[in-house]
């Protein structure tokens, strides 16, 4: 039995799985909480210990928001919470607490073979994961291998790749991020500044995406939305010469309204992998694929 961490901005993920993936045992807990009783490493030390007593395990792995060092098993840095673990070797810490070999690389790297492994990307070749969450994620699997390299940011461009040099300012310094226009939270924040009547429902973005069929307005925004998102994911595809994008995070949950505009306009614009010939998938384990990748990082 594997136990994976998935350590995001928000929320901490805790899964216990078998070794076909199958999930035995899921918890979720805020990172605020375990950070209000006391040091976040040892209230995270404790929820681990805690989520797995009594269970038989072989290996662990965790998934970790911010860019991360693989080889010394720890955050180089980050912002928010998880920024105090700079310069700890986290893999060597759960290790010890759960007495069990640990893996560890970054949340994304984790979500890309959580999905490639068992998810959507199940007997692809190659695939490309993107998460529109917080931010927008990225990482690739190439030709079956995470894809890594002595760089810890290799393979994770996505979101702060530049979509227009006359765009926004981003807070990490470039100009005009995919991440401004098409992460879940900046492009909920633009929907509800230009449409405050979504600010009603419950869940404004699939509001939007649900209604934007009968009113032009919002058709507008959506379909710039999916121009935007074409970009990025071109650019990835032409970067990897992968065919194959996996799309997660909370906006995903419109995929139905999303997936179809986006891929027509992949199809005919993507010439690299070869023209035509792309996949643009919906992720399948969403919540659970990066806890899921992480307990089997070691493969
Ligand atoms: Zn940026």
């Amino acid at each position: 039995m594997r136990i994976g961490i998935d350590f995001g901005g928000t929320n901490v993920k805790f899964g216990l799985f078998d070794e076909e993936g199958n999930t035995l045992k899921f918890a979720v807990e805020r990172v605020a909480d375990l950070a209000a009783a006391g040091s976040l490493l040892e209230t995270l030390l404790d929820a681990a210990a805690r989520f797995a007593a009594g269970e038989k395990l072989s290996r662990g792995g965790l998934g970790m928001k911010g860019m991360v060092d693989v080889r010394a098993g720890g955050v180089i840095n980050d912002v928010g919470a998880g920024n105090e673990f700079a310069g700890i070797d986290l893999r060597a810490r759960f290790a010890a607490r759960l007495k069990v070999p640990f893996a560890f690389d970054n949340d994304a790297r984790a979500y890309a073979w959580g999905e490639w492994r068992f998810g959507a990307g199940r007997g692809c070749p190659s695939i490309i994961a993107m998460t529109l969450g917080t931010g927008v994620g990225c990482a690739a699997v190439i030709d079956g291998r995470l894809f890594r390299s002595s760089n810890p940011a290799s393979g994770l461009l996505g979101g702060h790749m530049s979509i227009d040099r006359n765009g926004p300012e981003c807070p990490c310094g470039l100009k005009g991020c995919l991440e401004l226009y098409c992460s879940a939270v900046n492009f909920e924040k633009q929907l509800l500044a230009a449409f405050p009547e979504l600010t009603a429902e419950t869940i404004p973005l699939k509001a939007f995406f649900a209604g934007a069929g009968a009113r032009p307005a919002w058709a507008a925004i959506k379909r710039e939305f999916i121009d935007n998102l074409a970009i990025g994911v071109i650019n990835v595809m032409h970067a990897y010469g992968v065919n194959t994008v996996i799309l997660g995070g909370g906006l995903m949950k419109s995929h139905e309204q999303i997936i179809p505009g986006l891929l027509e306009i992949v199809k005919r614009r993507a010439w690299m992998v070869p023209k035509g010939n792309v996949r643009i998938l919906p992720a399948l384990l969403e919540d659970r694929a990066a806890c899921l990748g992480a307990a089997f990082l070691d493969e």
